[in-house]
């Protein structure tokens, strides 16, 4: 798998210390709230679950999926729900929890989704941002890495269901693409 891997572009050193500052943030921001942390199928899941360990407050999580539109392309940016909310979000904090914002389509798309179901208040964070790509005007609120427009893989992120476990961000290999 590693040999796959052209470049490291986030250690795994790196991605520790980010993930407790951004801990720290939410700590300070949410505290005395009543938080939920709504974590995003399957990509969030390592960041959600380092992050919520820097996280010194009481609070809940829950998932949802979503389709994606295409692996590593384009398409006509449609999301749907592949997997719903097991709790009510109305009157609580929600923090949105993401891998990557890249065209901005998903996270569009689940803003107002969420934001119909009367939540106290809506945040996002995500580990990953690529601003160059966005098609959308969404932002998020708070934000591990801005980086360049390449496709990366690791600490949740594949390519067709690969690499996720990779403790690190890195840039594939173009052979990769190619099998
Ligand atoms: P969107 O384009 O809607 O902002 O991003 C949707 C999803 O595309 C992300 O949650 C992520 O799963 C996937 N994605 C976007 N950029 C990358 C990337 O560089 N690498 C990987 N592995 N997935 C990506």
């Amino acid at each position: 798998m590693e040999e796959q891997i052209e470049k490291v572009l986030i250690s795994e050193e790196e991605l520790k210390k980010r993930v407790s500052q951004l801990g720290e943030e939410i700590t300070k921001d949410y505290r005395g709230k009543d938080l939920l942390i709504i974590g995003i199928f399957k990509g969030a899941v390592p960041f959600l679950a380092d992050l919520i360990r820097h996280i010194k407050i009481p609070l809940r999580y829950d998932f949802m999926a979503v389709s994606s539109y295409g692996s590593a392309t384009r398409s006509s940016g449609a999301v749907r729900i592949l997997k719903d909310l097991d709790t009510s979000v109305e009157d609580v904090h929600v923090l949105i929890v993401e891998d990557i914002v890249d065209t901005g389509l998903t996270l569009k798309y689940l803003k107002e989704n969420l934001s119909r179901r009367h939540p106290q208040s809506l945040k996002v964070i995500t580990l990953l941002d690529k601003p160059e790509r966005r098609e959308v005007d969404v932002q998020p609120d708070y934000n591990g890495f801005v980086i360049p427009n390449e496709f990366v893989v690791g600490y949740g992120l594949d390519f067709n269901e690969i690499f996720r476990n990779l403790p690190y961000i890195g840039i594939l290999k173009p052979e990769a693409y190619e099998k």
